[in-house]
Parts: structure tokens; sequence; C-alpha cells
């Protein structure tokens, strides 16, 4: 690890307001680091980020490192229930389907295989390149950046990034890059489980880690996702029943007249107090303060591949 890491700060990746307030709940759980929210929209976000590939590094040399594996079947449950959600919204069958960030694509192994997709992956690490290969999954090597600037990189009728755009240094690069690969007027599908102003699924000890906080620096609500995409060029085409779900999985038409939309406002108050009323709730009767291990580990009786 570098001696001195080096940090900027960031506006506001939805509206580029720099007026921020912080959460000020965040603190107790993040091993002292802040979290913000945007005053003007009421995006939540993490204003202080290292590089993009410094953070890339975190995540593949200090986080995936504790044997997280996709093959639990919480997250197979997670990527079957985006699969059939985006099939009722738009028909698979036929459709080629990009994932940014396929890991060792599962998710496309049940797209092709349950719904008729004709699949695609991008997919930064080598290691995941050789598993996707065996399974017959055309894949590239490198980051969604790196493919959108290639010579002619393919389109697609619908790109998914799932459990992604919450972990990269900026959601709005991503989205950018993304918005090259999706054919005129097809889709693109956004699922997070960082999703806000829901009833609360977990105590927010389990939520917040002391983790690097720019290794997960945005936190969306129904709102600032569909804001964000709309600021790229993305229109609202549906979403899931995220209330009691504890997925928020978006679904959006590109349209390049999207930015000229109304924003859908959160009132950052509100996003203030929804943290605070979390804070209380999770001190009151799950958390005495302890530190806890929230490491991602393989669920019992399954074997870490
Ligand atoms: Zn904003």
């Amino acid at each position: 690890m570098p001696v001195t890491e080096q940090f900027s700060n960031f506006p506001c990746d939805v509206c580029g307001s720099d007026d921020a307030a912080e959460i000020d709940v965040a603190r107790g759980y993040t091993n002292n680091q802040p979290l913000h929210v945007c005053k003007a929209c009421g995006f939540v976000y993490v204003r202080s980020r290292r590089s993009a590939e410094r953070i890339a590094q975190a995540w593949s040399k200090e986080i995936y490192q504790h044997a997280y594996t996709a093959h639990v079947p919480a997250v197979k449950a997670r990527q079957t229930f985006v699969a059939d959600f985006l099939d009722s919204a738009t028909g698979l069958k036929g459709k080629s389907l990009c994932d940014i960030g396929g890991g060792e694509g599962q998710f496309l192994g049940i797209a092709r295989d349950q719904y008729g997709a004709n699949v695609f992956c991008i997919e930064p690490s080598p290691v995941n390149g050789k598993a996707l290969a065996a399974q017959g999954i055309d894949h590239f090597v490198g980051t969604i950046e790196d493919y959108a600037a290639a010579n002619r990189p393919r389109k697609f009728d619908v790109v998914t990034i799932m459990w992604t755009l919450e972990n990269c240094q900026s959601c709005r690069a991503m989205l950018v890059a993304a918005y090259h690969i999706v054919k005129e007027g097809g889709l693109i599908c956004v699922a997070t489980g960082s999703r806000i102003l829901v009833p609360f699924k977990k105590p927010l000890n389990y939520y917040l880690s002391d983790n690097a906080a720019d290794t997960h620096a945005f936190r969306f609500s129904a709102n600032s996702l569909r804001n964000l995409l709309a600021a790229v060029g993305f229109s609202f085409h549906g979403v899931n029943r995220y209330i009691d779900n504890d997925i928020l999985c978006m679904v959006a038409k590109k349209n390049p007249q999207a930015s000229q939309e109304d924003l859908h406002r959160d009132d950052w108050r509100e996003i203030a107090d929804f943290f605070r009323r979390w804070d209380k709730e999770t001190r009151d009767h799950y958390w005495n303060g302890e530190a806890v291990d929230t490491r991602v580990v393989p669920e019992a009786g399954q074997k870490a591949r």
C-alpha cells in the first residue's frame, strides 16, 4: 500500500453542486470518514475520493480477498431477480445484453440459459475473463471506459450495471461510457443494494462500514438514481417494488433529450433525518457500539469457489 494516499474533493455527481451537508451520524460507523448529502438535489455521496485505479485496487486487494464469491445463494437470488425483472420489462429473448463488471458471468449465464439473451461481458479481471471463456461467454477484459473508447465498440439492446455503480470512483463517468454502447432506444438497467429513504432492512452498522469510504461512494434513492440516469441521457422506464425489497432495480431508455427532464429532488433535511432515525433504531435495539465483522463471507454450507 502506498505510504500517502492522494484524495480529491468531488462536487455532487448528479447536479454538480458543491453545496453539501455532512450526515452527522455516519462517522460513528465509518471510522470517522465523512458522508455528505447534496443540499441542491439530495444525493448522498462521499466527497473525498482517490483515483479510479486506487479504488479498484482497494476492492481487489483489500475487500475481495476475504473469500468473496458470487456463488452464494443470496447473490444468485438477486441476479435471478434482476434477470426476471428485466425480462418482464422488455423481453430478453433474442436481445443483445452486455453486463458491465460481470465478474464470473453467473448473471449472464442465467440471462442466456433461462431467458434466451445473447450475452456479452465487460470485466476488468483477467482471472474472471478465463471463467467467462470457459462458459462460452463472449467478453472484453478491461473497464467500460476502455471498451467505449475502443475502435468500433459493439452496441447492445440492453446494458446492465449490477452492484457496481455505487463502488466506482465516478458513477457519472461509468454511465456516460455505458451510454455509448447502448443502441438508440435501447435500455440500461441499474441494480443496487445501497437504497435509502425506504424502511430500514438492516442495522446501520451493517449498512455503513469502516472500509475506505471511497470504495462505496454513492448511496441511491429511487429519485437520485433516476436523476443521475436522466443527467447522462436515459429516460425513466420502470423500477421494481423497492419499498420492501433489498434491491433497487431501475430500467431507463436511451434518450438524448433526457438531460432536459426535471429533477425529482430529495430534500436533504429528510435524508439527514432518515439517517438519524436509522442510527437511533440501530443503537436502541441492535448494536452496543462494539466493532462488528461485516465482511462478506460464504454462507453456511457453501464452499468458496
Ligand atoms: Zn446534487
